[in-house]
C-alpha cells in the first residue's frame, strides 16, 4: 500500500508522530494509501527549512528561479499519465478529465509563473519637477498555502508556483482527502533539482498541520482555498499577527438564461457547468433561472441531456461523472436533496445514489440531480451543496433575476447566456460576483483578476495579482 512521505528540506521523511491517516478511493470505499498525520512538530521544520532556504532562494535571480519551475514543469508533463491516474483515484473524477484538465493546468500553473515573473515591473511615479517614486518589490519569507480536494494538484500548484516565482520559500499543505499527487508532485521537485526547503509539503488534517501553518509566528502569509467556514478560522487566527490573506473560498453560482440566448450552446454548456467533476468545482453555477417563455423548452431539452449522462467508476472511458469524493461528502449531498424535497421542491431526475457493481459497489456515486418548485430564498437555494445538484428556477425580468442572483451570502462566479450586448454588459455591472462569464463558461485566462466577493472570499490570485499578493512593496521617493 502507498505511504506518503512529508518534503520537509529536500527530503522525504516520515512524519514526527510516526502516525498515519488511512487514504480512501472514492471509487471503491476502500482504504488505498497511508497519509502522514502531521501536527505541529513537522510544520515547525518545515519552516524553519523554509526560513534558512529562503536566505538564498529570495536572492536567486529570477530567470533561475524561472528554468527550475520550468523544470518542474516539464516534469509534470512527462509523467502525465501517472499523474493523472493518481489524481483520479484519489479523487474519484473521470480518468479522462483528470487527463484533459487537472493535470495539464498543473504544468501550465508553473509555466505561467515562470515566464511571469520575467515579466513583472514595478511601478514609478514621478512628480513632476520634485521627485520620482519607485517601489520595490520584495519576496515576503516563509508563506503558507493550504488547498482543497476539488481539483487538487491543479489548485495547489495556483498557489504554490506564484509563491515560488516571487522569491518566496512555501510550507504547503494539500488537502488530506486528496494528497496523492502533491506527495509525487514532492518527487518531481528533487527531481527537478528544487534547492532544498524552498518548498516543503506536509501531509495531514486542516485542524492540526493546516492550523499549525496558519498559527506559526514565522509565517508572513496564508494563500487558502476551501470553505468559508474554514475562511473564517483562518482569518480569526491570522488577524492578531496581520499576515497577509488571500481566500478563495465557496460560492452558489447563478446560471441565468435569457429566452434570446444561443439556445443549443446555453443548453449544452449548461449541462456541463453543473455536473463537471460531479458538480464539485468552486465556479459550477447550481442555481439555473431561465426566462419564462423558455423555461419548458429549455427544461424538457436539459433534462433529457441530464438522464442521458452515464455515472461510471472513474476509468470507464463512457463516465460523465464518477465518484463524489469521500462518504462524508456523499451524505452531505444526498441530505440536501432530502432537505429540497421537505422544502417543496420536485425532483426532475436523479435524487439518488448509484450503486455500482464489481469491484465498485461501495464507492460514492450520486446520479445528477435537477430540482425544481423552489423559492429562490429556501436553504437549498443559499447554501453551497458542492455536488451534481443544481435547481431550475423561472424569472420574468431582469430586476427580479439580478434580486434572485445576488441573494446569496456568496459572490465567486455567474454566467449569463443572452445575445443582447446591452444587457449583457448590464447585467454584468450589477451581478455580485468576482468572475462572470457571458456566452461561455471556465474559459480562463490565467493572467485575468480571480477570486470571489461577499463570503466567497478576500483577494484575487492570478497573473500580477498573485505575484502582487507574494510580495511586499516598498516605496522610495528621491528627491530631484
Ligand atoms: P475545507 O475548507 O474543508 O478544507 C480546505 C483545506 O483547508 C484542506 O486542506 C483542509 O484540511 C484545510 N483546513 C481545514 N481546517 C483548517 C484550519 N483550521 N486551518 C488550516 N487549514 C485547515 O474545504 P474542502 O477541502 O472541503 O473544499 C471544498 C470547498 O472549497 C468548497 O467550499 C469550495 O467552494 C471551496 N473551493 C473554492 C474555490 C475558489 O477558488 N474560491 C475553488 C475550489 C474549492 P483537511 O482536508 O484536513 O480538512
Amino acid at each position: 500500500m502507498l505511504k506518503l512521505k512529508n518534503y520537509i528540506d529536500g527530503e522525504l521523511v516520515e512524519p514526527a508522530s510516526k502516525m498515519y491517516i488511512d487514504n480512501y478511493q472514492p471509487a471503491t470505499g476502500a482504504v488505498f494509501s497511508k497519509i502522514p498525520n502531521s501536527d505541529e512538530k513537522d510544520v515547525q521544520q518545515a519552516v524553519a527549512a523554509a526560513e534558512v532556504a529562503f536566505q538564498t532562494w529570495s536572492i536567486t535571480p529570477k530567470d533561475e528561479r524561472a528554468r527550475v519551475l520550468n523544470k518542474i514543469a516539464d516534469l509534470i508533463e512527462q509523467n502525465a499519465d501517472k499523474l493523472a491516474q493518481a489524481e483520479s483515484q484519489d479523487n474519484g473524477k473521470p480518468l479522462k478529465l483528470a487527463q484533459k484538465v487537472d493535470i495539464p493546468r498543473a504544468r501550465d500553473n508553473f509555466r505561467f509563473f515562470a515566464t511571469g515573473i520575467m515579466h513583472f515591473a514595478s511601478e514609478s511615479h514621478a512628480m513632476e519637477n520634485t521627485a520620482v517614486n519607485y517601489t520595490l518589490r520584495k519576496p515576503l519569507g516563509t508563506v503558507g498555502c493550504i488547498s482543497p480536494w476539488n481539483l487538487p494538484l491543479y489548485l495547489f500548484t495556483w498557489k504554490i508556483a506564484p509563491a515560488l516565482a516571487a522569491g518566496n520559500c512555501v510550507v504547503a499543505k494539500p488537502s488530506e482527502v486528496t494528497p496523492v499527487t502533491a506527495y509525487l508532485l514532492s518527487e518531481l521537485c528533487i527531481e527537478a533539482g528544487l534547492p532544498k526547503g524552498v518548498l516543503n509539503i506536509v501531509h495531514g488534517l486542516g485542524g492540526s498541520a493546516g492550523s499549525a501553518i496558519v498559527n506559526h509566528p514565522d509565517v508572513k502569509a496564508i494563500s487558502f482555498t476551501g470553505g468559508t467556514q474554514t475562511g473564517k478560522a483562518i482569518a480569526r487566527a491570522a488577524a492578531p499577527e496581520f499576515k497577509k490573506l488571500s481566500l478563495e473560498l465557496g460560492g452558489k453560482n447563478p446560471n441565468i438564461i435569457f429566452a434570446d440566448c444561443d439556445f443549443e450552446l446555453a443548453v449544452k454548456t449548461s449541462v456541463m457547468s453543473s455536473f463537471a467533476n460531479q458538480g464539485q468545482i468552486c465556479l459550477c453555477g447550481s442555481r439555473i433561472f431561465v426566462e419564462r417563455s423558455i423555461y419548458e423548452k429549455f427544461k424538457t431539452e436539459f433534462v433529457s441531456r441530464v438522464n442521458n449522462m452515464v455515472v461510471s467508476h472513474p476509468d470507464d472511458p463512457k463516465a460523465n461523472l464518477g465518484a463524489v469524493v469521500s462518504k462524508p461528502h456523499k451524505e452531505k449531498i444526498l441530505s440536501y436533496i432530502d432537505l429540497a424535497r421537505e422544502e417543496g421542491g420536485t425532483i426532475l431526475t436523479g435524487g439518488e445514489e448509484v450503486v455500482l457493481e464489481g469491484d465498485y459497489k461501495n464507492g460514492y456515486y450520486i446520479r445528477p440531480t435537477v430540482i425544481e418548485g423552489l423559492d429562490y430564498a429556501c436553504r437549498t437555494n443559499q447554501e453551497e451543496i458542492f455536488g451534481p445538484v443544481v435547481t431550475l428556477t423561472p424569472f420574468d425580468s431582469e430586476e427580479e433575476v439580478l434580486k434572485m442572483a445576488n441573494s446569496t451570502d456568496y459572490g465567486l462566479a455567474a454566467t449569463v447566456w443572452t445575445e443582447n450586448l446591452k444587457r449583457a454588459h448590464r447585467i454584468a455591472r450589477d451581478l455580485e460576483s468576482g468572475i462572470i462569464w457571458i456566452n461561455c463558461w471556465l474559459l480562463r485566462d490565467l493572467r485575468t483578476p480571480f477570486g470571489g466577493m461577499k463570503s466567497s472570499g478576500v483577494g484575487r490570485e492570478g497573473g500580477f495579482e498573485a505575484l502582487k499578493f507574494f510580495t511586499e512593496p516598498k516605496n522610495v521617493c528621491i528627491m530631484y
